[in-house]
C-alpha cells in the first residue's frame, strides 16, 4: 500500500512526515475534513512502521510476514482504538457515513476500558522488533476519562510504542492531548484531481463532491450508500415549488424511510447547502454544493430574494437542535416544508 499511489493529494504530507528532522513522533495527530483520506494514510504509516524490509522513507514493502499480517488484519504489533459502534463498518472497509443512524446499545464513545486494555501492549515488548503501533479513531471520540488515560501513556511513552490519532474535529480534543501530539494537516484534494481520481473509481461519485465538502473518499462512501439517488430525488423535489408543504413532505418523508444513512440532520444540512447555492448563484454566478443543478436554481431565483433566502436558511438553523428528536417527525417536515415554499411565494423587489 502506497499513500502517494492511492491519495495523490496527500504525496506531500507523506514526504513530510517521513523526512521531518525530528524522525517520526510517539503521537501523531492527523487532523482534516472526513473524506479527505486520514484513516487510509493512517493505516499506510502504521504499515510502514511495521515493515521489516521498508528502508527508507517510501513505503511498506507489501511483502514482509509483518506487511502480510497487517493487510490480513492480524498484526500483533497493531490496536485500533475505535468506538464500539464502529467496528463493523471498519471491519467491513467502508469508508465513515455522513451521519449514523442512532444505535443504542452500542457505544459511539472509546470508553476508558479500552485505553487500560492497552496496557499490556504498550508496556510488554513488542513481538516483532519493529514496535507497536495503535490508531485512535476517530481521537475527540475518547470521553474525558479514556482522554485522561491515555495523556498519561503519552506523558511518558515507551521507546518503540507509536499512536496515530486520526480527528476530523481535532479542536474537541484535550489541549493537553495535542500538546503531545504532532499534528499533520491533511492536504485536501483541488476539485481537479477529486473529480480524476473518482473518475477511475465511480464516476456517479463526482456528482456528489459538492454535498461531500470536495473530499472523494466521502463522495464515494455516500454513493456507495444510495446518495445519488436522493440528491437527485432532493433536487426534483426542491425544483417543485408550487406543490403544497404536504406533498414536498411527503417526499422528503421518503427520502429519510427508504435510504439508510439519511437522518433527518442531513436534509437540513442538504437545505441549508441548497440555499446557500442559491444565494451565491445569484451573487457571484456559481454553486457549490449542487453544482448540476444549475437550471432548476436559475428558475428558483426568479421566484424569491436574498433576503428571503438568508431567513429561510436562520430558519433551519434554528431548527437544526431539534432536528434528531422533534416530537411529531411528520409535523417537523411539514413545518420546515411550508417555510421552504413560502421563501419562494415571496414576490421578488422591483426597486
Ligand atoms: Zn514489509
Amino acid at each position: 500500500m502506497s499513500v502517494p499511489e492511492l491519495l495523490p493529494w496527500l504525496n506531500g504530507d507523506w514526504g513530510a512526515l517521513w523526512g521531518h528532522p525530528g524522525g517520526l513522533p510517539h503521537a501523531l495527530l492527523l487532523a482534516g475534513p472526513a473524506g479527505v483520506g486520514k484513516r487510509e494514510f493512517a493505516e499506510a504509516v502504521a504499515m510502514r512502521l511495521l515493515c521489516e524490509q521498508a528502508a527508507n522513507a517510501s513505503r511498506a514493502c507489501g511483502e514482509c510476514d509483518s506487511c502480510r499480517w497487517f493487510a490480513s488484519g492480524n498484526h500483533p504489533d497493531f490496536r485500533r482504538l475505535i468506538p464500539e459502534a464502529d467496528v463493523e463498518e471498519i471491519e467491513s472497509d467502508e469508508a465513515p457515513p455522513k451521519a449514523e443512524k442512532s444505535d443504542k446499545k452500542k457505544s459511539s464513545q472509546i470508553l476508558v476500558g479500552q485505553v487500560r486494555a492497552l496496557s499490556d501492549f504498550v508496556y510488554v515488548g513488542s513481538h516483532r522488533a519493529r514496535g507497536r503501533v495503535i490508531i485512535v479513531q476517530p481521537a475527540e471520540a475518547m470521553n474525558p476519562s479514556a482522554a485522561n488515560s491515555l495523556l498519561k501513556i503519552l506523558e511518558e511513552p515507551p521507546a518503540t510504542v507509536y499512536f496515530i490519532l486520526v480527528s476530523d474535529s481535532y479542536r474537541r480534543l484535550l489541549p493537553t492531548i495535542r500538546s503531545r501530539c504532532r499534528m499533520l494537516p491533511m492536504s485536501r484534494p483541488d476539485a481537479q484531481s477529486a473529480s480524476d481520481w473518482l473518475a477511475g473509481r465511480q464516476a456517479d461519485a463526482s456528482k456528489l463532491l459538492g454535498v461531500s465538502g470536495g473530499m472523494p473518499l466521502r463522495a464515494l462512501a455516500l454513493v456507495e450508500q444510495g446518495w445519488g439517488k436522493l440528491v437527485a430525488a432532493l433536487q426534483a423535489a426542491l425544483g417543485d415549488v408550487d406543490q403544497d408543504e404536504m406533498s414536498l413532505a411527503s417526499a422528503w418523508e421518503a427520502l429519510l424511510k427508504n435510504v439508510e444513512v439519511f437522518a433527518m440532520e442531513d436534509l437540513i444540512t442538504l437545505l441549508q447547502e441548497w440555499l446557500s447555492d442559491l444565494i451565491s448563484r445569484q451573487i457571484a454566478g456559481r454553486a457549490r454544493f449542487f453544482a448540476d443543478a444549475e437550471a432548476i436554481h436559475r428558475r428558483l431565483l426568479t421566484r424569491t430574494s436574498i433576503p428571503a433566502l438568508f431567513h429561510c436558511y436562520n430558519q433551519l438553523q434554528t431548527a437544526r437542535p431539534l432536528a434528531n428528536h422533534p416530537l411529531n417527525p411528520r409535523l417537523f417536515l411539514e413545518d420546515l416544508a411550508a417555510r421552504y415554499l413560502a421563501t419562494f411565494a415571496t414576490p421578488r423587489p422591483t426597486r
